[in-house]
């Protein structure tokens, strides 16, 4: 726990989110702003800022959050169509929370990325 982290504060529920799933290691939350039809956040109940900081232990619960994503991609209906998975890291990726956390994007064609 990080005071003043928003999505420690999801994660321990003293602020609001559309809970979508949620485990012993991890949440998935509906984003506030969503970019696509389905857009969803998987978010380590652990806090640490970003993808630099795997390793370790980490590199599993990595994986864990990969495969929660994959399952709500089958479960919401765009695994078979496609869908992207980001870990926005710094500012060039334009990351705005610094606790980590992968996006599921899905429902429409993405548009390709340099
Ligand atoms: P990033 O830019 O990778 O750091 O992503 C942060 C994401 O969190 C953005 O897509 C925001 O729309 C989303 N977000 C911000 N505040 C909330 C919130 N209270 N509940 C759910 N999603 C949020
Ligand atoms: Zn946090």
């Amino acid at each position: 726990m990080s005071e003043d982290c928003l999505f420690c504060k999801i994660v321990e529920k003293s602020d609001p989110a559309t809970l979508l799933y949620e485990d012993e290691q991890c949440v998935a939350i509906q984003d506030i702003f969503p970019k696509a039809p389905v857009h969803f956040l998987v978010i380590p109940r652990q806090h640490f800022s970003g993808a630099l900081e795997v390793d370790g232990a980490r590199e599993q619960l990595v994986g864990h959050l990969v495969a929660v994503a994959a399952r709500l991609a089958r479960e919401n209906g765009v695994a078979e169509k496609g869908f992207r998975l980001v870990f926005n890291t710094n500012a060039h990726a334009g990351q705005t929370v610094f606790h980590l956390h992968l996006h599921l994007l899905g429902g429409q064609a993405l548009g390709g990325m340099a």
